[in-house]
Parts: C-alpha cells; sequence; structure tokens
C-alpha cells in the first residue's frame, strides 16, 4: 500500500480533491480539538451528495464510527469508517456559515466552512447551495434526552487520525473548521493523506 505524505490545511481555510474507490482518505488532527468538516459528492454525477438525514435512516445512530457506512441522497454508499481514534464526530449542523455568524454570533465577515468549501468545490462544478450536510470529522455534539444539542470541546488529541474508505468515485470538500467556539476557543489546521 502506498502512503502519501501529509498535507496541511491551515486554520479557517479548505480543499477539495478527488477521491477513487477503493482509496482512503486518512484525516489528522496535529494539534488536538480540531474539527474538519467533511463534504462528499458523487464524482459521475456532483447533483448527488453526502445526505445527513439518509445516513440516520441507515445507521440508526448519531454517532459513527468504525464500519458505519455515509450516505448519498440517492441511497449510495459513499464512504466507510475504517479507522477511528476519537470515537466522537458529528453530522447534524451543517457547516459554520457566514450568514451563521452574522446570526448566532453578531460577527459579519467571519471565515466559516461553508465559503472555503464553496470556494474550493466550485472548480468541480458544484455550487454554493448544493454544499449543505457533511461529516463534521472529530465534531463533539452533546445530544439531550430531551432533544436540546450543545457544541463541546473535540475529544481529538494532537496527532488522533480517522480513515474512510471510498466506495465510489467522490469529489471531497474538507475544511479546518472556522469557529472558535467548536474547537475550543482557538481555530488550528488539519492534516489529510490519501491511501491506495
Ligand atoms: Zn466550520
Amino acid at each position: 500500500m502506498s502512503v502519501s505524505p501529509l498535507t496541511r490545511i491551515s486554520a479557517q481555510s479548505g480543499c477539495a480533491f478527488t477521491l477513487a474507490a477503493g482509496q482512503r482518505l486518512d484525516i489528522v488532527d496535529p494539534q488536538g480539538r480540531q474539527v474538519a468538516d467533511l463534504a462528499i459528492f458523487a464524482r459521475a454525477d456532483v447533483r448527488e451528495r453526502f445526505s445527513a438525514g439518509r445516513t440516520l435512516d441507515y445507521n440508526e445512530k448519531l454517532y459513527l464510527s468504525v464500519g458505519d457506512v455515509l450516505y448519498s441522497n440517492r441511497s449510495s454508499q459513499l464512504l466507510e469508517i475504517e479507522i477511528d481514534e476519537v470515537g466522537r464526530h458529528d453530522y447534524l449542523l451543517s457547516p459554520c456559515s457566514r450568514r451563521m455568524f452574522e446570526l448566532l454570533r453578531d460577527q459579519a465577515g467571519h471565515p466559516s466552512c461553508h465559503a472555503n468549501l464553496s470556494a474550493a468545490l466550485g472548480p468541480f462544478g458544484i455550487d454554493q447551495d448544493d454544499v449543505d450536510s457533511a461529516f463534521n470529522v472529530f465534531m463533539n455534539v452533546a445530544v439531550s434526552l430531551d432533544g436540546t444539542i450543545a457544541i463541546r470541546p473535540p475529544l481529538s488529541k494532537a496527532g488522533d487520525r480517522i480513515g474512510l474508505r471510498a466506495l465510489t468515485d467522490v469529489v471531497i470538500g474538507l475544511t479546518a473548521c472556522s469557529s472558535e467556539q467548536t474547537n475550543a476557543g482557538s481555530c488550528k489546521p488539519v492534516d489529510y493523506r490519501i491511501c491506495d
């Protein structure tokens, strides 16, 4: 198996790339307590994309880990979690957006995962309106029995990793999340690599 070196996504930025069926994407938290938003589209037709609702339907749980599969809006299997050194990720919340920072935090012009994903995915023919649900790697969202949710600091420590195997050819958008609140007070980089 060939393993490429780690590529760094600097704090509050994002990137996009393709992943062929059978390749594994490793995402590493180099400093600890940092979220990476993962957007997934089918390469054959980017109108097909990750669906949080379908994924919840088929997995019947809020917290996904090794052996669990991320599904598309057409109920196809996109990625399977193969390695998970943290065990806490979120897929309820949409990527943070410029508008979200205005509405919830009264912060204008704040960097956001939605803007970073939209900019990176644009060259693949993906419109910003199609950047919606994502698998938020290392994001720690606590769900109470009464249905309320709370964003907690990520449980990831420096060097912790998740590995996801592509089950079909996909276009990936990946960020180092821009929200201070989500990342234990400070925004940090994220590393990734593709393994054949
Ligand atoms: Zn974010």
